[in-house]
């Protein structure tokens, strides 16, 4: 299930992220993860939810990881 829109989707359709020491990273395996959905990646509502759910006070860092981690997964697609 995505966290941000609560839809669920496919697996495949849908990116597992986890934070690790205030940073976002792919899911490593180890540890808690969630799932963000394709429509909710680049919205400013997915910055709001993964620090909420994470607890994470410094949102320019994850804005900043994100946008790699999207970038690499739309490279990945291709
Ligand atoms: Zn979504």
């Amino acid at each position: 299930m995505c966290i941000v829109c609560r839809y669920r989707f496919n697996q495949k359709s849908l990116l597992r992220l986890q934070i690790k020491n205030e940073k976002l990273l792919n899911f490593t395996n180890q540890g808690r993860s969630f799932y963000l959905c394709k429509c909710c990646i680049s919205t400013k509502d997915c910055i709001k939810a993964i620090c909420k759910i994470n607890k994470i006070k410094n949102k320019d860092n994850i804005n900043s990881s994100l946008k790699e981690i999207i970038q690499k997964w739309e490279k990945n697609k291709k």
